[in-house]
């Protein structure tokens, strides 16, 4: 079970809208995140090396948001919420809590707009309420036009390889089962997207692998796809660099000299490697007649 703990605030506004994610606000009802990706950003050791056993959900969470809400809505301050930026908002602990859906209530109350982003099927449970969100929602004025939709859905994938997935993203969902989610939140009506992160080098970035993927996301039709690549830190027992080294030496001990000669010191994929990997998924993104992009700016 999740600890709880009470936090001064819980809706925080970016400095400025992400130009990708398009929040001006983000919001994480969690404080850790059972998932466990290997790779994940959040990692090091404020939650240990088993992120699950560290997790905490904000008890005052739901309280504060009603009131923040409120009042930057009293204001006119609307803009998109993220959820979330550094959990997940569709953790195994949110079917009991029920933190996320009490969230997407209030939000909807208030009429803000909202990105969730989740590597799991639970989303499917709150198709209703984000729908509702989309149709009432108030978008900043200047975001109107390229986005005209009060709610986005983002699903999260390095790979769609179940056996992959088990290595890298223990926790979530697995692909196969997170694609038929996603296929059904597009065939609900919903602004729907991936986000392609973070492509493992030799692994899922791979052009079988890619094709694989955007073919996949291509069947489920959805509406953009955001595809990075992989960045790693520290070096602490907990942190994102160690265990993605350790995966790979276990499990692809051919790659071990590869990801030591790209992340060893760096943390990130060459200068090259990035250029190209831009390069290839501009060109397969165009041959599957994908989006690399939330706005779509061919909307009149
Ligand atoms: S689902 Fe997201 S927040 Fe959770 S461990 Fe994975 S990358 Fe990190």
């Amino acid at each position: 079970m999740p600890r709880e703990k009470e936090v001064k605030t819980i809706l925080n506004k970016s400095k400025r809208r992400d130009p990708w994610f398009l929040d001006d606000y983000t919001v994480n009802l969690y404080s850790g995140c059972s998932f466990n990706c290997l790779f994940c950003y959040i990692r090091g050791s404020k939650y240990g090396q088993h992120m699950e056993r560290s997790l905490s959900v904000k008890s005052n969470a739901l309280e504060l948001l009603e009131r923040q809400l409120s009042n930057r809505a009293k204001k006119g301050q609307y803009g998109i919420i993220a959820l979330s930026s550094a959990t997940d908002p569709y953790l195994h602990a949110e079917r009991d809590f029920r933190f996320t859906r009490q969230a997407l209530e209030i939000i909807l109350k208030y009429r803000f707009p909202v990105h969730i982003l989740t590597r799991s099927d639970l989303v499917l449970r709150d198709l209703d309420l984000i729908q509702a969100i989309d149709e009432a929602a108030i978008l900043p004025e200047e975001i109107r036009k390229p986005l005209s939709r009060g709610a986005i859905v983002t699903f999260s994938f390095s790979t769609v390889d179940d056996a992959v997935a088990r290595i890298f993203e223990p926790g979530a969902t697995p692909p196969s089962q997170r694609l038929q989610a996603m296929s059904q939140t597009k065939d609900s009506g919903l602004l729907t997207g991936v986000s392609m992160m973070p492509m493992l080098p030799w692994i899922s970035d791979t052009t079988q692998s890619l094709n694989e993927m955007l073919s996949a996301f291509q069947s489920c039709k959805v509406d953009y796809v955001l595809p990075a690549t992989l960045t790693l830190f520290g070096s602490g027992p907990s942190d994102s660099r160690t265990l993605v080294m350790r995966a790979i030496g276990k499990h692809y001990p051919d790659l071990v000299s590869r990801y030591e000669q790209y992340f060893a010191e760096a943390g990130c994929v060459p200068d090259f490697y990035q250029k190209a990997f831009d390069l290839k998924m501009k060109e397969l993104l165009a041959a599957y007649g994908l989006r690399s992009s939330i706005l779509n700016f061919s909307e009149k």
